[in-house]
């Protein structure tokens, strides 16, 4: 028997999150959709859209076709760090390195990273984040994320079109869940797909450590730079790249809610001037 062209979607497609920032075509926010649907991937997130009915949009329906469902469950936010929030991972996807930014990495890499992650513990979620069609991702959101993914195209014109990118990483998270399902032991019959938040899928029992959420790292950095500030550490007139130095740093160590706790403790007692 040959093997079927479409394998059934891998439960752990339910937890990445697709992240478009500021998108100003309804059209490529509906193509987006499709690209998603057709790999999967259902959990789209818009932050800060031009129009704020662009799910609406005849045009973001059209381009849609049978993804509507996408469409119409995508989630709008007002900043980035809201709609990273409960990633165990935040991965960028742009054409462009950045400064104190993750190093790029191909799609298929940072998508079998991403399922890495995903096995780690059935909490946890990967979010991918793409940039805006005209301006792309800043310096900053770049360097919010742990990871980068570039997809190597022609040095002469490497910028693909929103939508064509998200199915190319889509593509590579879908061949990336289904090697990795491959190789855990498969579904009991009947059991239907978990998909969502919460509901574990067939990576459960994996003794991968569980990672603290990007709010979570995220807020670590903020306490860390006002306690810096509080002991004169970071010089608010000459900040140089302290702070950018320091996001690298934490969010390459990938950290645990306890090692948070951690550093949170040692800032409290920084911004208090030392023991009691
Ligand atoms: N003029 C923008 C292009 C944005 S294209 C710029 O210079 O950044 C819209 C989005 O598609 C990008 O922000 C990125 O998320 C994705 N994209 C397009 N081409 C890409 C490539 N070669 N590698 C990775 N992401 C790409």
């Amino acid at each position: 028997m040959p093997r079927p062209l479409h394998a059934a979607d891998p439960p752990s497609l339910g937890r990445v999150a697709f992240v478009l920032l500021r998108t100003s075509h309804p059209g490529n926010v509906g193509a987006a959709a499709r690209a998603m649907r057709t790999m999967g991937l259902v959990d789209l997130r818009l932050v800060a859209p031009r129009h704020d009915d662009v799910a609406e949009r005849p045009e973001a329906r059209a381009f849609a076709s049978g993804a509507t469902e996408v469409l119409e469950r995508a989630r709008r936010y007002d900043t980035l760090a809201e709609a990273i929030g409960d990633a165990a991972l935040a991965i960028a996807v742009s054409a462009e390195p950045r400064e104190f930014g993750p190093q790029p990495a191909p799609p298929e890499a940072c998508a079998a990273d991403a399922m890495a992650v995903l096995a780690g513990d059935p909490s946890h979620r990967v979010a991918f984040v793409f940039g805006a069609e005209r301006t792309g991702l800043s310096i900053d959101e770049v360097q919010a994320c742990g990871r980068l993914v570039g997809i190597p195209a022609s040095p002469s014109y490497s910028s693909l079109n929103l939508a064509q990118a998200i199915q190319v990483v889509a593509y590579c998270v879908r061949r990336a869940a289904l090697d990795a399902a491959a190789t855990e032991a498969p579904t009991p019959r009947g059991v239907p797909d978990a998909g969502e938040a919460g509901v574990a899928d067939a990576a459960d029992g994996d003794d991968g450590p569980r990672l603290a959420d990007q709010r979570a790292v995220h807020g670590t950095l903020e306490h860390l730079e006002r306690a810096l500030l509080a002991i004169g550490f970071l010089d608010p007139a000459h900040p140089k790249k302290l702070m950018p130095r320091l996001r690298r740093l934490l969010l390459r160590a990938r950290l645990r809610p306890e090692e948070v706790d951690l550093l949170r403790g040692v800032c409290k007692l920084m911004e208090r001037g030392g023991p009691r």
